[in-house]
């Protein structure tokens, strides 16, 4: 997805009387952000825009990238202890890397008040919904297991901007115990985001995103990684133009992210793989048999298909 232009909490000027977003009454009262990053931040910021919260505490691994969030005006306070952090909280977010989910779900379970809607915005959903449903017990009717599909290849609370989500997809996976009334509360904050809501199963979301996020990543990664790996590495790079670059813009993308997303959703990217490489297989039979038929039927099929499906953004 491309980068858009920053544009931060407290220094966007928005007329609270012309803008239609603006709630009257916040939406949600306490906002407790796991994970102030790109997505924890971008949340934050969007719901400070459209005045949908009243109070944003941020909970963190990184001291320095926390005191940037409030300094930014992401958050309003960091806290340290995640018990006081969740005194009254209406909604919590979990927005930190995946392999981080089940111990923060972990730390936060005792402390969650009988109010609280739990969600996350992690890129894969059924090891998180595992996770949620052994560690919050009886409040996993109220956890909502979410995805938004948007982002960039920055990570950190520098990089957040409020209008991140605009016009993109919001995934929820809801599970047959999840309450409405958490659905509702995590829909209607997304939505004020600028985000259309897609319901789908856990497993088709992560059979979809092995496909249409993880592999292209896994493809990028490894596209740059190759050519790191000749000795005219900086020869090579020196004659790199905008196919190369914009095949490995993604490749800038945080490696503690992509790693968790690997782990967690194995088994459909060892399909996706399979896949892909088959395929490439044939191309390299292709250009080894010196099959210009072939291979232009080929490309003109992939042309194709992308004029067809690739809706711009
Ligand atoms: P990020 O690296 O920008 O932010 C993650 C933040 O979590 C960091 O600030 C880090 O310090 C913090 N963190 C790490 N461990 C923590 C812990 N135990 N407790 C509290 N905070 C902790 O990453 P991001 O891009 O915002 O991604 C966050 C989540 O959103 C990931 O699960 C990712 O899969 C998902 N996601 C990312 C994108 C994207 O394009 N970046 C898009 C959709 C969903």
């Amino acid at each position: 997805m491309k980068t858009k232009r920053p544009v931060r909490g407290k220094s966007r000027a928005i007329n609270p009387r012309s803008s239609k977003l603006r709630a009257r009454k916040p939406l949600i009262g306490k906002l407790v952000i796991f994970g102030v990053g790109l997505i924890g931040g971008s949340f934050a910021l969007a719901m400070k825009q459209r005045g949908a919260v009243g109070q944003v505490i941020g909970v963190g691994r990184s001291r320095a990238n926390l005191l940037t969030a409030r300094r930014l005006g992401v958050i309003d306070e960091i806290a340290t202890d995640p018990a006081q952090a969740l005194r009254d909280a209406d909604l919590v977010l979990l927005a930190v890397p995946l392999g981080q989910t089940k111990a923060v779900l972990a730390q936060i379970a005792p402390h969650l008040a009988p109010h609280t809607v739990v969600t996350d915005a992690g890129s894969t959903k059924r090891d998180v919904i595992e996770a949620a449903r052994r560690q919050l017990g009886a409040t996993f009717t109220r956890f909502v297991p979410a995805h938004p599909i948007a982002g960039t290849e920055k990570s950190g609370a520098q990089a957040a901007f409020a209008e991140l989500f605009e016009q993109r997809n919001l995934i929820v996976t809801p599970q047959p115990e999840t309450s409405a009334r958490a659905v509702k509360l995590v829909t209607a904050a997304w939505k004020l985001a600028g985000m259309r809501i897609l319901t789908m199963s856990a497993l088709e979301h992560d059979r979809i995103f092995s496909l249409v996020s993880h592999l292209p990543h896994l493809l990028s990664f490894t596209a740059v990684g190759n050519i790191a790996g000749y000795p005219d590495v900086a020869e090579l790079f020196q004659h790199t133009g905008g196919g190369f670059r914009d095949l490995t813009r993604i490749a800038g993308s945080s490696p503690e992210m992509w790693r968790d997303i690997c782990l967690a959703n194995r088994d459909a990217i060892l399909a996706a793989l399979d896949g892909y490489l088959s395929d490439l297989e044939a191309v390299r039979g292709m250009v080894e048999a010196s099959d210009g038929p072939a291979l232009e039927g080929k490309f003109a099929a992939a042309r194709n298909a992308r004029a067809r499906w690739l809706k711009p953004l």
